[in-house]
């Protein structure tokens, strides 16, 4: 069976590695480099423990009071686009324990395996840079620290091998040396990874390209046709014909399916980073700054300093240096020193693909069953790369038993 992937982020190389091991004859299109979007910038972690959905209780409020502060964590963009706002107020409508209980369900049991399915890919030859150190919470507020050690409680009961334990007074001054005296405590867990993602990313191209997938790079493709059993892509002056195409485009997916008049709810989520040098006395295991919502990633030649949620309705790439610099100001509430640097460093950004419940979107277009869609991974779309390209892969040859295949669907929203 041949089949066209398009995009070549963490989830669309996943899905043409599993695609790949299942027999298809695979060719994957990128308008740029494997990696160069969100999947090559982003904190790398591999967190079952962190399997919820992003509409969450409270979530939507604290959005909109931050609104105006230009250097919030958390924003929505203004925009009067009709699609962004029933998007949006989808997302609100998912903002209840109900949904958020129902969403960590799906997400954990989708998560469960992912760590033994990264290392069947290492074992495989898959190269990537991975670190298993346990991941440390800091918190400034009680009232937040008690409500992530209830989420993490619920979190053992649904995943395998996970441990954590509360950090406080001398505890957490011999785990982490230098926090501020005044946080309330953190937490630690144990059973969660990070990893540098441009290295896997990096690493699923070389084997997917060693198994035989064939790579079409710095080519914009748009869907110009699906019927039953072929579906045309449009590579600038070329059409190429599979049998089966996976979108895979990330924040980008309904540009590709407009070429076909489909759409699926979809925005995007910005977050920035920075990636500063090691320095000896930096930090040495991954952090989570709760109230900031930043994540800390010690890597092999760097450390890498991620957050920030901006909710907006296209794919504006443009980096507010202030929201940016938002994950700087942060650190001295929590550390009372951070190691200074040698140049002020450049800010980047990724474009998360979002959902309006938080649920990735896995499964074939309603009226076009050979058009897959992978994507709306939001905050996961490492940790659920695996899984999600092997359901991909036996969505394809009509053998997927996942039992959330609905709460997966991309017709699961009114548009
Ligand atoms: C600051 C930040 C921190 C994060 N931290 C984590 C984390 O710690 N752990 C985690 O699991 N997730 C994290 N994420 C989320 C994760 O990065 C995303 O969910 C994931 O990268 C999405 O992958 P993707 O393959 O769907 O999309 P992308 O990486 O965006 O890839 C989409 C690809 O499609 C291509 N494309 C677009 N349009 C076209 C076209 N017309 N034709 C051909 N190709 C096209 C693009 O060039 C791109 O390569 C973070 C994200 C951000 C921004």
């Amino acid at each position: 069976m041949k089949t066209i992937v398009i995009g070549a982020g963490a989830i669309g190389l996943s899905s043409a590695y599993y695609l790949r091991k299942a027999g298809h004859e695979v060719t994957v299109i990128d308008a740029g480099q494997p990696g160069a979007k969100a999947s090559g910038h982003n904190a790398g972690w591999v967190v079952p423990s962190m399997s919820t959905p992003v509409p969450a209780p409270g979530m939507m409020p604290q959005a909109l009071r931050w609104m105006l502060r230009k250097d919030s964590p958390l924003y929505v963009s203004p925009s009067i686009s009709p699609k962004y706002l029933g998007f949006m107020l989808q997302m609100l409508r998912n903002c209840t324990t109900a949904r958020f209980e129902a969403g960590l369900e799906v997400l954990s049991h989708l998560s469960r395996e992912t760590l033994q399915l990264f290392d069947d890919m290492a074992a495989d030859g898959v190269s990537f840079e991975a670190h298993n150190d346990p991941l440390t919470m800091l918190y400034t507020s009680a009232s937040n620290l008690d409500k992530h050690a209830a989420e993490l409680e619920t979190m053992e009961g649904h995943i395998e091998d996970f441990k954590w334990r509360l950090l406080e007074g001398s505890d957490l001054a011999r785990e982490v040396p230098g926090t501020v005296p005044q946080l309330a405590g953190g937490l630690q867990t144990y059973g969660d990874r990070s990893l540098d993602p441009a290295s896997l990313t990096q690493g699923l191209t070389a084997a997917c390209r060693r198994d035989g997938v064939e790579f079409r790079l710095g080519r914009r493709a748009r869907l110009r046709s699906a019927t039953h059993g072929s579906v045309t892509v449009e590579v600038g002056q070329e059409a190429l014909s599979a049998d089966k195409v996976v979108v895979a485009a990330g924040a980008w997916t309904n540009e590709i399916l407009a070429g076909i008049g489909s759409s699926i709810a979809l925005a995007s989520g910005k977050g920035y980073g920075y990636d500063l040098p090691l320095q000896p006395d930096g930090p040495q295991h991954p952090m989570y700054l709760a109230e900031a919502k930043v994540a800390i990633t010690p890597l092999n030649s760097k450390v890498r300093i991620a957050g920030t949620m901006g909710f907006g309705k296209g794919t504006n790439e443009r980096i507010s240096r202030v929201r940016a610099e938002g994950l700087l100001k942060s650190l001295p509430a929590y550390f009372t020193q951070w190691p200074s640097l040698p140049t002020p460093a450049e800010p980047w950004t990724g474009l998360r693909p979002m959902t309006p419940d938080g649920l990735p979107i896995i499964g074939p277009l309603p009226k076009h069953h050979d058009v897959l869609i992978a994507t709306g991974h939001a905050m996961l779309g490492v940790s659920l790369a695996p899984p999600t390209g092997r359901l991909i892969a036996e969505l394809a040859v009509g053998e997927a038993s996942s039992r959330h295949l609905s709460s997966l669907a991309a017709d699961r929203f009114k548009l």
